[in-house]
């Protein structure tokens, strides 16, 4: 069978089973904000009734169908002061988000990304179990954690003003999959996580683990189209690049962002992912520098290198 034909059987599959496999918790209103389970005032399907731009046409999450992407050639990506560490870690009742110190700022540039972007934060969403987590699915998988490094251009100033601007912020997704053994570059920051256990609560902390080490090897290989943010306000300002190479977490290592509370202190934060959304008329790009490499070896020589692994 056509693969994509088969893509897009499995994506109906996924899609159907993460609907079944949800649980509405349903909502008291008088609380607070948004949420994913009830523990704010709106869950994710009724963001846009507060929130306008999450009943947008452009808006992330989104599944990745790989058979819909289009091949792109981008520059490199060049990554600065990324040997800096997050200095602050706070629980702030939907994510982990962890800081640095911002006077030597990490920033990105290249990667068909036009003029710098500076880092902002860094940010957890994860699943109650493995077969979920992430908000981002390829083909149809989704996978148990996915982390979003935020930068916002540099010309904007700071974040509240980029996310006025479809250029205004670029994030980079990092999938995580389940392995064996640790993943000793997340171990330094998990050690701290007992300590924001609470919503609302953060912690300086003393990490020697350098941004870079949290990103997946291979920068070359990823897909980039425009879209939103995934918490309300939603503002269709981002730039994203999902990199297809995942990075390894244990299940123990998971287990410990599982014990983290919502401001609802009897609702974990766990499943702290919206739902995918439409991707309309947008066109995905696909960027494989090691495969340009291959294929154009390939033609060469004489077989197709249409092999393709993410
Ligand atoms: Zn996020």
């Amino acid at each position: 069978m056509n693969p994509c034909i088969l893509n897009i059987l499995c994506l109906m599959v996924c899609i159907f089973s993460q609907v079944r496999g949800r649980v509405h918790y349903g909502y008291g209103r008088g609380k607070e904000h948004w949420g994913y389970h009830g523990e704010g005032n709106y869950d994710p399907e009724d963001w846009s009734e507060e929130y306008k731009s999450c009943g947008g046409k452009m808006q992330s999450p989104i599944n990745i169908d790989t058979c819909d992407t289009i091949w792109d050639h981008f520059d490199h990506f060049s990554f600065h002061h990324y040997k800096q560490t997050p200095v602050h870690i706070e629980n702030n009742g939907h994510t982990l988000k962890l800081e640095v110190d911002y006077r030597n700022h990490p920033r990105i540039k290249g990667g068909g990304l036009e003029g710098i972007y500076d880092f902002a934060n860094l940010h957890f969403h994860w699943g109650s179990n493995s077969s979920l987590g992430s908000e981002h699915s390829i083909d149809g998988k989704f996978y148990p954690m996915e982390a979003h490094l935020v930068h916002y251009k540099s010309e904007y100033k700071d974040v509240d003003t980029a996310v006025l601007h479809p250029d205004g912020l670029a994030v980079l997704s990092v999938l995580f999959e389940v392995t064996p053994k640790d993943n000793k570059f997340l171990a330094p920051i998990l050690k701290s996580l007992n300590k924001v256990e609470k919503a609302q609560t953060d912690e300086d902390i003393t990490s020697s683990v350098p941004l870079r080490a949290l990103l997946p090897r291979n920068h070359n290989k990823y897909f980039r189209y425009s879209g939103s943010l995934t918490t309300p306000t939603c503002n269709e300002a981002v730039i994203w690049t999902v990199f297809t190479t995942p990075v390894h977490i244990s299940e123990e290592q998971l287990e410990m962002f599982r014990r983290l509370r919502t401001l609802n202190d009897s609702i974990p934060l766990t499943d702290n992912f919206r739902p995918l959304q439409e991707v309309n008329s947008r066109r995905i790009y696909r960027v494989e520098r090691e495969l340009e490499l291959k294929n154009a070896i390939g033609a060469k020589i004489g077989y197709g290198g249409q092999g393709v692994d993410h």
